[in-house]
């Protein structure tokens, strides 16, 4: 192995037993919470290396990224847009991911319905919301999602399965933890005024607060700079693999 291949799988592993460790304190089973790997730091060879290393889910939050980089994955993987997706990219990047986090306008939803009913598709979404009212993010404010719900429900092309958030950047990941029970509790009170709807994911957590995240209830987790750490571009030292 390379030294790059030993440091991710290293990465990977201990990654892997945070969050584990994470679900047994709040005594969650292992398997109800999912890693999203975010790739868009990572090198193409990395992204391949987790995937032989047995990673099943990678997250792009540019379109045209995640794009490009399907082809250059051979295996079969599953690929989640997290983040900003614009009216006009809808059409080609539907048949092209499993789920996408960061539906953020009634505007892009209909979209997505219209043309998922077009294509014949029923795409996986969440609903992304801005719960720190920071004007640099994208998403629904809570207030909205309430007061837009009936249009937000009414979609049914769409299967709607949860929704996600980002907390505001912080080294204390304790201040994640409050956006975390508010997103959960938001998620109890539209799965009450709609009992048809499975709201079963809350996508929340990075790097710096996933193990909080998971406390809190998240099912999907979107991990980047953990994942990619010790590594860093062309200055590989890659030695000959051993005999
Ligand atoms: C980049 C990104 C992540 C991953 O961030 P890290 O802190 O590197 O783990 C998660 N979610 C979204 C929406 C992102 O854009």
């Amino acid at each position: 192995m390379s030294r790059t291949e030993s440091q991710l799988a290293h990465n990977y592993e201990q990654v892997s037993k945070r969050i584990e460790a994470a679900c047994a304190r709040s005594g969650r089973a292992a398997s109800s919470v999912s890693l999203v790997i975010v790739t868009k730091y990572a090198e193409i060879d990395w992204v391949r290396t987790l995937v032989k290393l047995g990673a099943t889910r990678l997250g792009e939050n540019r379109p045209q990224q995640l794009l490009a980089r399907i082809p250059e994955i051979p295996s079969p993987v599953e690929w989640h847009l997290i983040g900003h997706l614009q009216t006009n990219k809808v059409r080609r990047i539907l048949p092209a991911v499993a789920l996408i986090h960061s539906v953020d306008s009634l505007r892009l939803l209909r979209e997505i319905e219209r043309i998922g009913g077009e294509l014949n598709l029923r795409p996986r979404i969440l609903l992304e919301v801005n719960l720190t009212g920071e004007a640099s993010k994208h998403g629904f404010t809570a207030d909205e999602l309430e007061s837009q719900w009936d249009e937000v429900s009414a979609c049914r092309q769409v299967q709607l399965e949860g929704l996600m958030t980002m907390a505001a950047f912080s080294d204390d990941p304790e201040e994640s933890r409050p956006v975390f029970a508010s997103l959960r509790e938001l998620r109890d009170r539209l799965a009450t005024r709609s009992p048809a709807l499975a709201l079963t994911e809350l996508s929340m957590g990075m790097t710096g607060d996933f193990e909080v995240a998971i406390e809190e209830g998240a099912t999907l987790v979107r991990i980047g700079s953990a994942l990619f750490e010790g590594l860093s571009d062309g200055a590989d030292g890659d030695q000959p693999d051993g005999p």
